[in-house]
């Protein structure tokens, strides 16, 4: 029987590698629900191609569709659908995510932030309502796919490959000045602006120590990353008696929204370009350089103090990151923005939504203050 997926942020970089995966899958998934912000004409052509049964506009009203931040429940509460793609960045996916586990569904997660800022309460809704999240971001999936077929509690560490983004030799000097321009030029992935500046600044690869920590249940001493700068080893998985796995392949997203989807299974699929190690050249690995991108360990200390200091952590950077594509801030102020607003936080235990909502709120007025606006 062909499953209802519903993609949430399909006009964006993980929605439309999303789409791409079900054309190639027709016979196994269709298409029950899109969700986007704007870009209205897309998300019709979209609709038109994919026939879903609801559609959602989160930005502004049109005929015959969902609308408001509603919606996104809206979408995913729908009978109908069974896989929830969640490809929306930031905190707006939170909700979502919730209502999606709570009702008994699998969550395909490219949403990390909505992981990072409510991660007990996350936990809590699969608990209750039996739903399940398989990562889709890259490391998470490689960590996943290697921990598959073992046995609970047997791995003793996690080690994240981290591209190091467009600076990874930069001297700090020249990091704190460096444009817009130049931090969006990734060099191994095509993303979104937003998850494209925090792989610039390394604020992306605490967000992902710390989902991490709540998608395997480990400790904040076993989880470390490691820069590799041609993304061709997504993470390493090492286990109690030393041995180490890894999972490879040439960066394309595709491959861990393809796996999040029909997991536990694997599915024949052609679309992506196959592994070669002659063409993948020499791996290389690096430490991170925290002097320089001091967002990593800020971060990091966030996860480690637990309770509201990740959604700070996570609402800080959202603002910080805005604030320097509409060239307010210069980049070396993303991640002081983000310490000042840590240091002055009061951090309380992340026990329900509205705590986690109100430090969320609280973080972001203290960081736009901080950016000047
Ligand atoms: P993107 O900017 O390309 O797309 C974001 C999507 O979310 C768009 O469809 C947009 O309409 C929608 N959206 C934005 N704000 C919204 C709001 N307030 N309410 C509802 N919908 C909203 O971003 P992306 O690169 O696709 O990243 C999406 C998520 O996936 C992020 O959390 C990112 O960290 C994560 N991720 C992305 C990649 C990647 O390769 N792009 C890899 C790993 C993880
Ligand atoms: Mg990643």
């Amino acid at each position: 029987m062909s499953v209802g997926v519903a993609v949430l942020g399909s006009t964006g970089s993980i929605g439309s590698a999303t789409l791409k995966v079900l054309a190639r899958h027709p016979d196994r998934f269709h298409v029950a629900a899109l969700t986007a912000f704007g870009q209205k004409e897309l998300l019709e052509e979209q609709a038109a191609t994919w026939q879903p049964a609801f559609v959602g506009l989160v930005s502004q009203a049109a005929n015959r569709w969902g609308t408001g931040t509603e919606c996104l429940v809206e979408a995913v509460s729908r009978p109908d659908v069974a896989i929830v793609v969640n490809g929306i960045v930031g905190a707006a996916g939170l909700e979502a995510t919730l209502a999606a586990l709570q009702a008994g569904k699998r969550v395909a997660l490219a949403n990390k932030e909505t992981l990072v800022m409510a991660g007990e309460l996350v936990q809590r809704a699969a608990g209750e309502g039996g739903g399940e999240i398989i990562p889709v971001d890259s490391e998470h999936s490689a960590i996943y796919q290697c921990l598959a077929g073992e046995q609970e509690r047997t791995f003793s560490r996690i080690i994240l490959t981290a591209s190091g983004g467009p600076f990874h030799q930069w001297d700090a000097a020249k990091v704190s000045v460096a444009t817009v321009n130049e931090a969006l030029k990734h060099p191994t992935w095509r993303m979104g602006r937003k998850i494209t500046v925090d792989s610039a600044t390394l604020a992306n690869k605490a967000l992902e120590v710390i989902e991490a920590h709540f998608l395997f249940g480990v400790g904040y001493d076993q989880v470390t990353a490691v820069v590799h700068p041609q993304s061709i080893i997504h993470s390493f998985v090492e286990f109690v008696d030393g041995s180490v796995l890894a999972q490879l392949g040439f960066p394309n997203m595709e491959l861990p929204i393809l796996y999040a989807l029909t997991y536990p299974e694997r599915l024949a699929d052609e679309g992506v370009t196959r592994f070669d190690p002659v063409s993948a050249g020499p791996l290389t690995f690096e430490p991170v350089r925290e002097d320089v991108f001091p967002a990593f360990a800020l971060g990091v200390q966030a996860g480690r103090t637990g309770g509201t200091a990740p959604a700070a952590f996570n609402a800080a950077n959202e603002v910080a990151v805005a604030a320097f594509l509409d060239r307010r801030i210069p980049f070396g102020r993303i991640a002081s923005v983000i310490g000042d607003v840590l240091a002055a936080q009061d951090v309380v235990a992340a026990d329900d939504l509205e705590t986690v909502r109100e430090a969320d709120a609280w973080a972001r007025e203290q960081a736009a203050r901080a950016a000047g606006s």
